[in-house]
């Protein structure tokens, strides 16, 4: 039977089995979603070796970037960003993907309307800020994209403190990608100047527990659109499958 997985440390909640195996269920698919809790990455090989009809896989922390001397092959994304997430045994062995790439770019031009903006703002700087920031860095339109972090070090990165001093009427799109507000820290939500925010601005948060966050509620009231990470979660899963079963 086609077999298809996620592989992490620590495997518990997963979204990617619930949705591959309810998935299968409703299309009558032959074929199994598991969970491969690895200890360490150097299990990967056995993995494959102990799994004859495994296709591809998802990778979760802490193996979005360890895995990559284990690939043959590496997406444009994968190589610029460096983390994967998904994997399959394709024509060039295996090959590493990013899907978050694809999921984020898909939900954000269903939200975005009109033009691109000039500027763009990305909050935190961790793995999703760098998948985010592909996307942003190869739409035509966006001239300036800006990371606003708790510790600045390389050019276009800002702490929080500076935001005031931003051009919020160029800056129209905002992405959250700090943990800031996911359940149970419900509260939290990432230090921007909201009173500057308007009908123009969309406020995008990658958090989608709970649907809306403290970062949408703070932006929407003052009259920014908002969207949370719902969409980007269905449609990395989404892109997983194409990628999976393309020829
Ligand atoms: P990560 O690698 O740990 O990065 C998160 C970044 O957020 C950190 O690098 C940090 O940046 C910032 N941060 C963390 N705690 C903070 C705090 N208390 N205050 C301010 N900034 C803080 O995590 P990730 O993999 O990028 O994921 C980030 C979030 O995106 C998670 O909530 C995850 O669930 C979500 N996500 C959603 C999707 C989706 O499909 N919707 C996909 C991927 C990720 P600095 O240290 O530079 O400030």
């Amino acid at each position: 039977m086609d077999t298809y997985g996620l592989i992490g440390k620590t495997l518990k909640h997963s979204f990617s089995k619930r949705f591959f195996t309810e998935k299968f269920e409703r299309e009558g698919l032959q074929a199994r979603y598991e969970l491969f809790e690895l200890d360490t990455i150097g299990l990967f090989p056995a993995l494959w070796q102990s799994q004859p009809g495994l296709r591809g896989l998802n990778v979760t922390i802490p193996y979005k970037t360890e895995v990559i001397p284990f690939l043959d092959w590496l997406s444009p994304a994968v190589e610029e960003i460096g983390a994967v997430n998904c994997i399959r045994r394709g024509s060039h062995g295996l090959e590493g993907h990013n899907t978050d790439v694809l999921g984020f770019e898909r939900s954000l031009r269903e939200q975005w309307q009109g033009e691109w903006p000039e500027e763009a703002l990305i909050l935190g700087n961790g793995g999703a800020a760098k998948a985010v920031a592909f996307v942003l860095k190869n739409l035509p339109g966006i001239q300036q994209i800006r990371t606003a972090t708790r510790s600045p070090k390389a050019p276009g990165e800002c702490d929080y403190a500076s935001l005031n001093r931003l051009d919020w009427a160029t800056c129209r799109l905002i992405v959250n990608t700090t943990p800031l507000g996911m359940y149970p820290e419900v509260e939290s939500l990432p230090p921007i100047p909201y009173e500057i925010l308007g009908a123009t601005h969309l406020a995008m948060d990658l958090v989608y527990n709970p649907a809306e966050t403290a970062f949408m509620r703070a932006a929407a009231a003052q009259g920014a659109r908002v969207a949370n990470g719902l969409d980007m979660l269905i449609y990395q899963a989404e892109a997983a499958w194409e990628i999976w079963t393309r020829d």
